[in-house]
């Protein structure tokens, strides 16, 4: 099974770059920025990676995050989460990045964006792995601050390139936070050419989900796994193939499902809903792509047709053109037929 997953040319939409940030990686930079960390060592690290839920990961995650601080950094960063996904037959990558998390600590966002860029630039050319960027707002953050963001992005993207980024995104804490907070910040974006997706349906409710759709006109939701808890949404969802890049192991590491079997991807697999398999925070949540797929088909008993199922999925999902799009459903073809 985990050659075959492997060989299943696959997209990530759901993947926080910062969320890559191994302890190796960690220590190495604490190292050149002369940082002391408060763990004694890469195990103790690792140890340390024990959430509660949602608020508790978050905390640790911002730790790590201020070891990031110039466009070196976020290079390197990108180019070992870009390695490693390329290992595991991941050909084309939407990741989220977080430009208040940085900003707010005095990081230029140049150098943010420009560290994260050459990387995924320069796998582009070697190892043929395409990419979108996708700029997340920090959702426990006021609208204001994101559109003051929002506007900075805009105006660097003018010095960069009209491609730079290909959508907005919503993160962080979700509870007490509901998408409508964002409409205007949103409606700014797709003025400006942008496509939109947010987080919903991770901790909050169903209606997160609802409002990200008529409020924020996202075109795919991160997480969703709650629309359960609402029939008539799951068959709006189903209806309109509209994508939820579920993240498994991220899910059981923050208790939104209490073990792997008892998650719900294929009883919505099986709803039609277009459900993609995705690692979110990798690093903090114990695997990769590879070992998201590899959980779910052991936990809920997958067949080779529900992970080719998933990896269609993901393509479908992705903002790749048509003619890409079909170029690697044909590769998945190929695959499922060679077994
Ligand atoms: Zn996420």
């Amino acid at each position: 099974m985990e050659g075959f997953i492997t060989r299943l040319p696959k997209a990530e939409l759901h993947l926080h770059i910062e969320g890559t940030l191994e302890p190796e990686m960690a220590f190495a930079l604490a190292a050149r920025h002369g940082v002391t960390l408060p763990y004694a060592s890469v195990e103790a690290m690792r140890d340390a990676y024990r959430f509660s839920d949602l608020q508790s990961f978050l905390d640790i995650y911002y730790a790590g995050a201020d070891l990031l601080r110039d466009a070196a950094d976020f290079h390197a960063l990108t180019s070992a989460y870009l390695r490693k996904a390329h290992q595991q037959g991941v050909v084309h990558v939407e990741i989220f990045f977080d430009p208040q998390t940085h900003t707010q600590r005095g990081v230029p966002l140049e150098s943010v964006v420009g560290g994260i860029r050459s990387a995924l630039l320069a796998a582009e050319r070697d190892c043929g792995i395409t990419h979108r960027l996708i700029l997340c707002f920090l959702r426990h953050l006021s609208a204001e601050d994101a559109m003051a963001t929002l506007e900075q992005a805009l105006r660097l993207r003018d010095s960069i390139s009209a491609d730079v980024f290909s959508a907005v995104g919503l993160d962080s804490s979700e509870a007490g936070h509901p998408p409508g907070k964002f409409t205007a910040v949103f409606e700014r974006a797709r003025q400006a050419g942008l496509l939109a997706v947010a987080h919903a349906g991770e901790e909050g409710p169903a209606q997160y989900i609802h409002d990200a759709l008529e409020l924020l006109k996202v075109r795919r939701i991160d997480h969703g796994v709650r629309c359960e808890e609402d029939p008539a949404l799951v068959r709006r969802l189903a209806r309109e193939r509209m994508p939820l890049t579920v993240c498994p192991l991220s899910n059981i590491k923050l208790h939104v499902f209490d073990r792997i079997e008892a998650h719900n991807l294929k009883r919505l697999l099986d709803l039609g809903l277009c459900v993609t398999v995705n690692s979110d925070d990798p690093a903090y949540f114990g695997g990769y792509v590879l070992e998201n797929y590899l959980a779910v088909q052991r936990g809920l008993d997958l067949s080779k047709a529900d992970l080719e199922l998933l990896a269609r999925n993901s393509i479908e999902a992705s903002f790749l053109p048509p003619a890409q799009q079909r170029r690697w459903m044909a590769a998945i073809d190929q695959v499922a037929r060679e077994g």
